[in-house]
């Protein structure tokens, strides 16, 4: 057909298609075959799009022929078809999908291989370039389609692969697209049935539609929906071997949980946890929700009723018998078994995540890593799972600052009369270990919660009880040490008249910058700190506040000191008119504006640090 063309106008590929084709096509990529899991793909997400057109549109084009995918060499040709029965394109469609609309996957690879020169094949692997890979073991391709609207009319699309390719209307009467390649004479060997049906079975073993090999259409892969495979005849490796291919993701998911229930509601689930939130460039899953499916066939692509929001980072298959088979997309929601597969999905999952956390710290540390916040979302604003969810918190702790805790944990370690768990809130890790508020808890040896995540004040909105446990801000509280020897007073602390007088004097300084100046017996190694005003609102809903508002000006707070703290008796111990001491009560008020995360300019600092060192070293 393409022997007698006549003369055709030639289209040129978008620019970046072009840059894409001349990468491929001189590669050396040495695992060329993923050109044909890339065209399966195509091939299946087709017949997919055809299935869901079905559900609502009576009009279509050959409604009873066979859905599959057909995969045809020709050694002497030296010619290989895929031929599938999937949705078709009109040439209007040929134009904008194969050649001109701008991909923004191209992007992303050439940056990647123009940062990356050495590593083209690596890049190449990883990226899976969809069509176009063809290219790597093609002379030329050919696509011939027929679109399933009836009154639309067949087309071939035809290229070499260089900067142009053409488009003829053509007589085609069966829906679907068969995709012609002449082979390269150095990629024979995709000729030969033998290692069709291996790459077949390597990358396209779960197509859901059967992949017929040469001229005795010999089925090739299982299509087994290996979810409904028992899950103990399901070996690790098949099961991500599954998600491989359902993803693209070729880094091994972190867990994965197989299902088989029958009560309430039947259904087989595989869903995996991948190894980071962030999804492959060319992930096929082009959003988030889990594969959906009655009886075998395929319901909805993406589907986000089954698990609440903040799991939206889940991936795999739920099957249900329970959900009847005519129902479109519309209609999911209204059916009576979503509900109950929602609560046993979740249930599940929380169970295995729970026991992942006891059983597999190490494995449960990297879930946190990646899926922590997504976790702190759901405790957040999932009510009706908050209380599965607190367990699976981890926490970064005062007697724990190098590593994870869950709240179990710490209150296992806790002293068996405390009854409250002490947390912490600010903005950066070491400013919250650094706090003054903290003096009292180091020295009794009472774990906190050093809570510096944006995510956090949200979280203990929401999270006031644990168990007989309820959860208080550090900074308001002394620890409770009732059965500990009781504290004993703090020696050597300035007599009060003196305390009244340095308090004058701070009151005078800082002027509005405080709101009250008093003396306190809750610190010991830090001389001042910053507290809320009594009756102002609550430090989680300040720092909500603050998140949310940029402009919102923090209240201001009461300076506390410490008269037993040395620098105090030292300020004590000069002349009023003496040059340091409104140095030094400035300094004092930063460092505590520091610590709390407030200050507005530490680098202004500076002078007046340079100011008092001169003082010390004269
Ligand atoms: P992707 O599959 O990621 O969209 P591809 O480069 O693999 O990218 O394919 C580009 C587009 O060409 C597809 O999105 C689809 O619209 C169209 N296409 C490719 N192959 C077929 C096919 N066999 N049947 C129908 N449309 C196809
Ligand atoms: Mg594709």
């Amino acid at each position: 057909m393409s022997d007698n063309k006549k003369e055709l106008q030639a289209i040129p590929f978008k620019a970046e298609t072009r840059q894409l084709l001349n990468i491929l096509i001189h590669s050396l990529y040495s695992e060329r075959e993923v050109f044909l899991r890339e065209l399966i793909s195509n091939a299946s997400d087709a017949l997919t799009r055809l299935h869901f057109e079905t559900l609502t549109n009576r009009n279509i084009l050959d409604p009873d022929v066979e859905m599959g995918i057909w995969i045809t060499p020709n050694e002497t040709e030296r010619t290989l078809t895929i031929r599938d029965t999937g949705i078709g394109m009109t040439l209007e469609e040929m134009v904008e999908n194969l050649g001109t609309i701008a991909q923004s996957g191209a992007r992303v690879f050439l940056q990647a291989a123009e940062s990356n020169p050495g590593n083209l094949s690596d890049i190449i692997g990883q990226f899976g370039v969809g069509f176009y890979s063809a290219f790597m073991v093609a002379e030329w391709i050919r696509v011939e389609s027929r679109s399933f609207r009836p009154e639309a009319q067949g087309a071939i699309w035809f290229s070499t692969g260089d900067d142009t390719f053409t488009v003829e209307p053509a007589d085609i009467h069966t829906r679907g697209t068969t995709v012609t390649i002449k082979l390269k004479e150095d990629a024979l060997e995709f000729t030969r049935s033998y290692r069709l049906r291996e790459i077949i079975k390597k990358h396209s073993d779960y197509i859901p539609y059967p992949i017929y090999l040469g001229e005795d259409k010999e089925q090739v892969n299982q299509q087994t929906a290996l979810w409904r495979t028992p899950p103990r005849e399901v070996a690790k490796e098949q099961a991500f071997e599954f998600y491989r291919q359902l993803t693209l993701d070729f880094n091994e998911p972190l867990t994965y949980l197989h299902l088989n229930i029958d009560a309430p509601v039947q259904l087989y689930a595989l869903l995996f946890i991948p190894s980071t939130p962030e999804k492959p460039l060319f992930s096929p899953r082009k959003e988030d929700g889990l594969k959906l499916y009655a009886r075998k066939v395929l319901i909805q692509e993406y589907c986000r009723d089954i698990l609440p929001n903040y799991f939206r980072f889940v991936q795999g298959v739920v099957d249900s018998e329970d959900i009847p088979l005519n129902v479109s997309r519309e209609t999911i929601q209204a059916s009576k078994a979503m509900p109950q597969l929602k609560k046993v999905v979740t249930r599940k999952l929380l169970d295995h995540l729970n026991a992942m956390g006891k059983d597999q710290a190490d494995n449960y540390a990297k879930f946190w890593k990646a899926f922590g916040a997504y976790i702190k979302e759901g405790v957040a604003t999932d009510h009706e799972t908050h209380s599965d969810l607190v367990p699976l918190l981890r926490f970064v702790t005062l007697n724990h600052p190098d590593s994870l805790i869950s709240l179990d944990q710490y209150i296992e370690e806790a002293h068996p009369d405390q009854k409250k768990i002490y947390y912490l809130l600010g903005d950066d890790p070491r400013a919250v270990f650094h706090s003054p508020h903290l003096d009292l808890y180091r020295k009794n040896k009472v774990d906190v919660l050093l809570l510096s995540d944006p995510l956090d004040p949200f979280v203990m909105l929401s999270l006031t009880q644990y168990k007989d446990y309820s959860l208080v801000n550090a900074a308001l509280e002394k620890p409770q040490t009732s059965s500990q020897e009781p504290e004993p007073e703090p020696e050597e602390s300035l007599p009060l008249d003196e305390v009244n007088r340095l308090i004058r004097l701070f009151k005078e300084r800082l002027g509005e910058k405080v709101s009250e100046v008093r003396s306190t017996d809750r610190l010991t190694t830090s001389p001042v700190r910053l507290v809320n005003k009594d009756g102002s609102l609550q430090q989680e809903v300040q720092k909500v506040y603050q998140l949310m508002r940029k402009e919102y000006t923090l209240p201001e707070k009461i300076l506390e000191i410490n008269p037993s703290h040395e620098l105090i008796k030292q300020l004590s111990s000069l002349p009023e008119e003496d040059e340091r001491v409104p140095l030094a009560i400035d300094q004092l008020f930063e460092n505590a504006l520091l610590i709390e995360g407030l200050h507005p300019d530490p680098a202004g600092m500076v002078d007046r640090i340079n100011r008092l060192l001169k003082t010390a070293l004269k």
